[in-house]
């Protein structure tokens, strides 16, 4: 058998990062950076009004108080958008809108607060001190300051920083693209109607949901039956436009194993030391990377965390790409089959530092996984846990 050490290695070698590619910053959130970002042009562009009020020479008002107002003409009236260059000649006023370029001559921008909002002969009723109120060109970013790091991930701050910069599009790490293929001839879609014998597919939907909560992209989900030639009909159409394939079922002990039966020289079918989730292969098909997981929802979804997400966030160079996994103390006895790495459901107490297992260990319970927020971690050579021991989970929330 297997180590669970050695199958995640096997798993991490066939995921490989896509070459970057330029993405529209509408469309480029959460994905990282795979270029250093340089500013073209400064920030503020030029230097332009803090506030709505009027622009002028700061001596000019010098001596304004509330029970001496300075009177001067309003000379312009500068909107936000206004891009002609004006000139202020001293002893007049400019009305000025927070935003609006600052007209040469001026020094300081008074607050309309502080007036009476004029728009022919302006009282100002405050003194102002030489550059109050104005932001400079360039005070925010100067032109070739290096803005944003190759390896971050694109936050809406970056993205905003980015189109203040005028960037409509950024060099980026794509996603990658997974397709996800459940076989079983037993399945029949959600929302359609159930014979005797059949079951709902569950699995394509939720590793989908996997893979996009991973950060990547699903190319197409199918679903398709224990059949030779339809699964390979089905995997050759689609692999060419996905990164990674992932199946689910047909790798087992039984007859009909579809997925085994098709990829036997593409695919290495192994067992893994580990509960859920002992059959498991990887392999290249038509070019592309594959990973066959065994069938059981649980153990579909355990090995999708154990063995996947992490090598697919690391491809896509996101940061902290694995589960966080922390020690914490068990509330119950527990029982754990001798040679498996056994990944039990838990419910985690963060402020208490503590976890109990949530429903049996047995790889069909979905039910219990939904509503689990952690895999409670129990060594191969541990077959009895006492309560108060400690344990590892990884952490899922
Ligand atoms: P298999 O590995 O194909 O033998 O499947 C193991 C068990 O998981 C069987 O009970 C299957 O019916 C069930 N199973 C396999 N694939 C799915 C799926 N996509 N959705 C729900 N159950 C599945
Ligand atoms: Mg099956």
């Amino acid at each position: 058998m297997r180590s669970v050490e050695e199958h995640q290695r096997a798993v991490a070698g066939l995921i490989t990062a896509r070459a970057p590619v330029d993405v529209a910053i509408g469309d480029a959130l959460g994905l990282v950076l795979a270029a250093d970002v340089v500013a073209p042009l400064a920030l503020p562009g030029f230097d332009n009004s803090a506030m709505d009020g009027y622009a002028v020479v700061a001596e000019d008002i010098a001596d304004a108080t509330e029970d001496h107002p300075v009177k001067l003409p309003v000379a312009e009236d500068i909107p936000a958008g206004r891009t002609d260059a004006l000139v202020l000649e001293p002893g007049t006023a400019h009305r000025i809108m927070t935003g609006a370029p600052l007209p040469t001559g001026a020094t300081a921008v008074i607050p309309v607060e502080a007036t009476d909002g004029s728009t022919e002969i302006v009282s100002i009723r405050a003194s102002v001190r030489p550059g109050q109120h104005v932001r400079r060109a360039g005070e925010d970013v100067t032109p070739g300051t290096t803005v944003l790091h190759a390896g971050q991930v694109l936050t809406p701050a970056a993205l905003g920083l980015a189109a203040a910069l005028g960037l409509g599009s950024l060099r980026v790490v794509p996603r990658q693209r997974v397709l996800v293929m459940s076989t079983g001839s037993e399945l029949v879609a959600p929302g359609t109607p159930l014979q005797p014998g059949q079951i709902y597919e569950s699995n394509a939907v939720m590793l989908a949901a996997a893979v996009r909560d991973a950060g990547a992209d699903v190319v197409t989900s199918s679903m398709t039956e224990d059949d030779v030639d339809l699964f390979r009909a089905e995997l050759q159409k689609n692999a060419g436009d996905a990164d990674l394939v992932i199946t689910t079922g047909g790798v087992s002990a039984g007859a009909y194993e579809v997925v085994k039966d098709s990829l036997a020289d593409e695919v290495e079918f192994v067992k893994v030391a580990m509960q859920p989730g002992m059959p498991q292969g990887s392999g290249v098909v038509w070019g592309t990377p594959i990973v066959t997981l065994p069938g059981n929802p649980v153990s579909a979804l355990v090995s999708f965390e154990v063995f996947i997400r992490a090598p697919l966030r690391a491809a896509m160079g996101l940061p902290h790409p694995g589960r966080p996994r922390r020690p914490a103390t068990l509330l119950e006895n527990l029982k754990s089959p001798p040679g498996r790495r056994q990944f039990r459901r838990g419910v985690v107490d963060h402020d208490g530092g503590t976890v109990t297992s949530y429903g049996p260990p047995a790889s069909h319970h979905l039910r219990w996984l939904a509503s689990a927020d952690c895999l409670l971690e129990i060594a191969e050579d541990v077959t009895e846990l006492e309560a108060g021991s400690p344990v590892q989970v990884w952490d899922l929330s």
